[in-house]
């Protein structure tokens, strides 16, 4: 196929080097707002993985040997150094991946700064634990693994980049990092960005392209000694059924279908714009928002009314526009699969309140991959419109009786990755919190993050956590000295 040759080309990054290897074989990177191409991405194959697994493991002996405080250094300079470019930044995440400016501008930048600043202090409080009297004098040493590998996703894609690669450095590893193909931006910035503040060469390496070439040569690598991956569950099961042979670490952050709980005592305070937000934030595309929305029967006309009309009046639009509440999915694939789910609610016997069709917003958006906010009731609990995740700009209502059938309700998919419970009953937050099946509970809140907790879901939802000293911990190998006195 012709290529176009004037868009910029996105190059991989091996030993320090966006030429190290070079592509032969390239791939078109869209805007999803206007459907059209705005770079070319290398493709990579096994062979520039293993060229990035070479360089990564020729750079460990000097990283690895570095004070932590040192490591630390290095992750504050590049935290620096993204922080002066915010905007620019800001804007590329914008337009590769059709989030609203704003988003991007104030909340997913800023938070891959947050990352990398995050764990370069990590790097310097994760000490060795050490137990004296029990027998003998027992210290426990935390080394890093060597050489891993870090897989990350579209939907939030500088954020859950950093969110990996900082806390794999910080604990004195080298990195092979493959960014999702479909928004491949910003992470190759910030490679440039490492390279131009002279971050040790071979360090922290990329490499570009699909996820069942470049993705699976990595997971395969023998010398590739651990996966940090974000992503779907279906590949989440196949990365940890290839890293079965070698018993290689696996980290996996998964799909969702998380429940709202409203309780008919929740605060009214900030409650319609949470759900809001919780449902239609990023178009949907973010694993923690509530798609199923679950509705005490007592204030159900009341909220399914408030909530319809706010969606309703959500303004759809071109990203760039400092107007814009929701941009368009990311890719034809994914609008694709999102308006097929819609159907699929339509043949289960859902009652679409809103939305339900493509969008088209006026001027350059025309043609982009926009869907209008979608509410749909009258589905039940077991139909796939509640069980499987859609991951667009589309939640579900239904009403529960009480605290039991609301439990129910909310257990009622293979997932578990988040929740939120609204009501003002103290004893009964609590009590829910504690029976639900999810990683992460908000209480009268959705998306608040300590970057100190750990981060991760149950069931379906993924294997290991996150965040904070999880982990260093999952990044570094334990080992027990014990000392005779
Ligand atoms: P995906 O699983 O299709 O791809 C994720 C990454 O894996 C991409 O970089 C892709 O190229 C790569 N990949 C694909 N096949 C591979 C293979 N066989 N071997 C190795 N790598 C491979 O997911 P996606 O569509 O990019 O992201 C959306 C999914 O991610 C949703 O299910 C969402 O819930 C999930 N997600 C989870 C979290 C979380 O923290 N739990 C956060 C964000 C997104």
């Amino acid at each position: 196929m012709t290529r176009d040759t004037t868009l910029p080309d996105l190059h991989h990054l091996v030993g320090g080097d966006a030429h190290g290897v070079s592509a032969t074989d390239w791939l078109d990177v869209f805007d999803p707002s206007t459907a059209t191409p705005i770079a070319r991405l290398a493709s990579g194959t096994a062979d520039d993985v293993d060229a990035a697994v070479r360089a990564a493991r020729n750079a460990f002996p000097p990283w690895s040997a570095l004070p932590n405080s040192q490591r630390a250094r290095w992750l504050d300079r590049l935290a620096d150094a993204l922080e002066a470019r915010i905007d620019a930044f800001a804007r590329a995440e914008s337009q590769d991946a059709g989030k609203p400016l704003a988003l991007a501008r104030d909340i997913e930048i800023p938070r891959a700064v947050a990352n990398l600043r995050f764990f370069a202090a990590a790097a310097t409080q994760f000490a060795s634990e050490s137990h004296h009297g029990e027998a003998g004098l027992n210290y426990t040493l935390r080394t890093p693994l060597g050489v891993v590998g870090c897989i990350s996703p579209w939907n939030l894609p500088l954020y859950l980049f950093t969110w990996k690669i900082a806390p794999a450095l910080a604990a004195g590893n080298c990195v092979v990092a493959k960014p999702s193909e479909v928004t491949p931006l910003t992470a190759t910035m910030l490679g440039r960005l490492a390279t131009e503040i002279g971050f040790p060469p071979g360090v922290f390496n990329i490499v570009h392209g699909l996820g069942g070439r470049v993705g699976q040569a990595l997971v395969d690598h023998p010398q590739v000694r651990a996966i940090s991956f974000t992503g779907s569950t279906a590949v989440g099961r196949s990365i940890v059924a290839a890293c079965a042979p070698a018993l290689k670490k696996t980290s996996l952050e998964l799909g969702g279908k998380n429940a709202t709980l409203v309780f008919a005592d929740a605060p009214r305070d900030g409650l319609i714009d949470t759900l809001v937000r919780s449902a239609f934030q990023n178009s949907g595309q973010i694993c923690l928002c509530g798609s199923r929305l679950l509705i005490e029967r007592s204030i159900y006309a009341e909220i399914r009314g408030a909530l319809v009309e706010r969606a309703r009046a959500l303004r759809v639009g071109d990203p760039l526009d400092a107007s814009t509440q929701q941009g368009p999915l990311v890719s034809q694939a994914h609008f694709d699969k999102v308006m097929r789910c819609i159907d699929v609610a339509r043949e289960e016997g859902g009652t679409i309140l809103c939305g339900g069709e493509r969008a088209s917003p006026a001027g350059r958006c025309a043609d982009g991959w926009f869907i209008a906010p979608t509410v749909i009731e009258d589905l039940g609990p077991d139909c796939r419109s509640n069980t499987e995740e859609i991951f667009g700009p589309v939640v579900t209502l239904q009403p529960f009786d009480d605290e039991d059938h609301a439990l129910h309700l909310a257990n009622a998919t293979d997932y578990g990755l988040s929740a939120s419970v609204w009501t003002t009953n103290l004893a009964r937050a609590h009590r829910v919190a504690a029976h639900l099946d999810a990683g992460i509970v908000w209480i009268n809140t959705w998306m608040k993050r300590d970057l100190r907790t750990p981060f991760g879901g149950m069931k379906q939802s993924g294997l290991g956590r996150e965040g904070g000293f999880e982990a260093m911990r999952f990044f570094t190998e334990a080992k027990n000295v014990c000392i005779e006195v």
